[in-house]
């Protein structure tokens, strides 16, 4: 695990925090939709809070490309945040200059001033030292509680950290012992399940897991470029097809690892990519000049699952299939409730982790019976792949 520094060994009593944490949350007509993500910074503010310290709470909150724009401003957020806690929040319409000054100033020890979207300056993304250099006069210590942004190497994740004593926060913390107790030497034998569409984003991440997994489940539209270099017609499918030799060099590096590489042995295929779409089932050496796969077949299921039976970890990024449009959800959702079984029958450890297979898992209701739910999508991503996260690192000096 990598070593850092936990705001729980700090003395924060009468000092002023700068919290970096994620506010970026789903809206709807100008309203939160889902504070899953706000629910998940509740324990580092109470922490703060009931301690006495005063907390400089920043945050992103969607694209404005370094402009000021009403419809991404945190304010809507921190009001629906201020309603979940019985302590004195405020909002300051500025991130930077007298604004947030004056602000923080007027904020007593043992309440939270939340600052406007750092990203409506385009010094946050760049990383830049002057910004973050303001940031850090705000406060006395920093603590990042955003494993989910800690990918990136912006002001406020990583060049902030070199002006002031740094810390994790709760969250951050917990993310980082379930993820490395789970993965770093996992239970074995250890399963990767990797879906999603292209291989190009998932190089590194199956050359890496081939070194501690035992087997690795390629599905989604990915499994065809593996399909295509094996020689096997895929029709109309979603391809790299400039990808086949790499595919081969992964297949190989797996070998030389010991790690057993599954692809689907049967697939379901439309001629259309629309809901409902007439589709079959039909072994990987039946495809038609006109078929589109988009699912994994039956078979394949029945395959995973005797494999499951034999591990007992199973770490998954991204969908067996266009789980998006029926009926091509079933090979995702029929894994995922193998696995959610087998995790609530506390046979197997299972961790997931990146946007859209924890979407698949939420609206089939399985999440909650995985024994750890990433809500980092580039971040887990990075981490599996063996990298240390920018943001991270800063909390390790
Ligand atoms: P990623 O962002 O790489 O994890 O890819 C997720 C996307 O891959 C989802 O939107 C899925 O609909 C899509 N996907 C998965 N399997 C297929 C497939 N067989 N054909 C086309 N798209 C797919």
């Amino acid at each position: 695990m990598p070593k850092f520094k936990s705001i729980l060994n700090e003395n924060i009593k009468n000092k002023t925090v700068l919290l970096r944490a994620d506010l970026n949350v789903p809206m709807k007509n100008g309203a939160v939709s889902d504070d899953t993500r706000l629910q998940a910074i509740l324990p580092t503010l109470n922490y703060l809070v009931q301690n006495k310290a005063k907390v400089v709470l920043i945050s992103h909150f969607g694209r404005p490309e370094g402009v000021f724009n009403q419809s991404m401003s945190l304010q809507p957020v921190v009001k629906y945040l201020a309603n979940m806690v019985d302590f004195h929040i405020k909002f300051a319409p500025d991130c930077q200059g007298e604004i947030a000054k004056k602000a923080i100033q007027s904020t007593r020890f043992g309440e939270v001033v939340v600052l406007e979207n750092l990203r409506f300056y385009k010094q946050e993304t760049k990383g830049d030292v002057d910004f973050a250099k303001n940031l850090a006069s705000f406060a006395d210590i920093y603590v990042n509680d955003t494993f989910s942004s800690s990918h990136r190497a912006h002001a406020s994740i990583t060049t902030v950290a070199e002006f002031l004593p740094s810390f994790a926060g709760l969250l951050m913390q917990s993310e980082l012992e379930n993820l490395s107790n789970l993965l770093e030497s996992p239970q074995q034998p250890l399963m990767a399940i990797v879906g999603g569409a292209k291989v190009s984003t998932k190089i590194d991440l199956l050359n890496n897991l081939s070194k501690t997994a035992k087997i690795i489940v390629i599905g989604g539209g990915m499994a065809n470029t593996f399909l295509y270099a094996n020689g096997h017609n895929i029709g109309k499918s979603l391809c790299e097809k400039d990808l086949a030799d790499t595919a081969l060099k992964i297949i190989e590096t797996a070998k030389n690892n010991g790690c057993e590489i599954i692809l689907p042995n049967d697939v379901v295929v439309a001629k259309q990519f629309v809901a409902n779409s007439l589709s079959s089932n039909i072994d990987i050496n039946s495809i038609q000049d006109d078929d589109l796969i988009l699912d994994i077949g039956k078979n394949t299921i029945e395959q995973i699952a005797n494999k499951i039976n034999l591990c007992k970890t199973v770490v998954w990024n991204g969908p067996l299939g266009a789980f998006e449009i029926e009926p091509f959800h079933i090979g995702t959702q029929s894994v995922a409730k193998i696995v959610a079984n087998k995790t609530a029958n506390k046979q197997l450890l299972s961790v997931a982790g990146g946007g859209d297979i924890v979407a698949a898992l939420n609206s089939a209701q399985l999440a909650q019976d995985f024994t750890y739910i990433s809500t980092a999508g580039g971040a887990f991503l990075e981490w599996l792949e063996g990298k240390i996260l920018p943001g991270v690192k800063v909390l390790q000096k």
